[in-house]
């Protein structure tokens, strides 16, 4: 029989996780999730007075929160950052949750734009992942990797084409992980929102059009609450998880299904 005494399986245990984009939207409600399931949060974020507020919110709380002020898109520096991050505590686990969007047509996209989004949402979720698993391999220790996509990681909607090929890219990104450092105990997936009221969609829900023509899709009647994405982030990271890796888990009201 079952005991209800048990060790919940979302319990992270103090694992130490690394929240890119911690400081607000989705990844501070990734945070605060990681944080009530018993893991300690360093958040990473370039606005080290928002980070630190998200921080507090999670030290009142009784969680366990500290802060690294830094641009990931600083793509040589990411090594340095992660062996820093590393001596307060080795590194259990990493989301990545920071990123940016670009609404543009694509034939008016300038090199130097393509690659500022592909440098924060695509090349930096490599470069600090495999910083990450260089330790963990070294160290043989386990690991869960967590890749914040996109609808887009699956479809390709208009006027965001590089924010499509960085949210695609890390669909392959995680199933490669996933099959190199299966041996390693490392797992890696993606998790694609639907639509969320955040810094980042504020314009486009501002627009009546945009966000009847959004909502009128979504099978649930409602925009996602970050909470959701959190909660789906404690999953891939907790051994509830331990048999799922090089996956993409949508969370996004029904949308894809619609
Ligand atoms: P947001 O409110 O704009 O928050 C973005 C976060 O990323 C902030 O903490 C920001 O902090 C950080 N960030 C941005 N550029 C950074 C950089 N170069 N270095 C370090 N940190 C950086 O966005 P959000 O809506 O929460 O989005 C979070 C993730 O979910 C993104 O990857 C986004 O693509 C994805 N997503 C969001 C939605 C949605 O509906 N909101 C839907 C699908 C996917 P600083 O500005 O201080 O650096």
């Amino acid at each position: 029989m079952t005991s209800l005494a048990q060790p919940s399986l979302f319990d992270l245990g103090g694992a130490h996780i690394v929240v890119t984009g911690g400081s607000r939207g989705l990844g501070r409600a990734v945070s605060l999730a990681i944080a009530r399931a018993g893991g300690a949060v360093t958040i990473i974020a370039r606005n080290a007075e928002q980070a630190r507020d998200a921080a507090l919110e999670i030290e009142q709380a009784g969680g366990i929160a500290r802060v690294r002020a830094a641009d990931v898109g600083e793509i040589g520096a990411l090594d340095a950052l992660v062996g820093e991050i590393s001596e307060a505590a080795p590194i259990d686990g990493v989301v990545h949750a920071a990123g940016i969007q670009l609404r543009k047509p694509a034939v008016e996209i300038a090199p130097d734009e393509f690659l500022r989004v592909q440098n924060v949402n695509l090349h930096a979720p490599y470069f600090l992942s495999t910083a990450v698993a260089r330790r963990q391999i070294d160290s043989e220790s386990p690991g869960s990797h967590v890749f914040i996509g996109s609808l887009n990681s699956s479809i390709g909607l208009p006027g965001i084409s590089p924010y499509v090929v960085s949210k695609t890219g890390l669909v392959g990104m995680a199933r490669a992980f996933s099959t190199e450092w299966a041996r390693h105990g490392i797992r890696a997936n993606v998790i694609g929102p639907g639509y969320f009221a955040t810094e980042m969609t504020e314009g486009l829900l501002a627009n009546r059009a945009d966000h009847d023509r959004i909502m009128g899709r979504i099978p649930m009647r409602r925009l996602g609450d970050p909470s959701d994405i959190g909660n789906a982030c404690v999953y891939l990271l907790s051994t509830a998880s331990q048999y799922v890796s090089g996956t993409l888990l949508n969370v996004d009201g029904g949308w894809l299904a619609s």
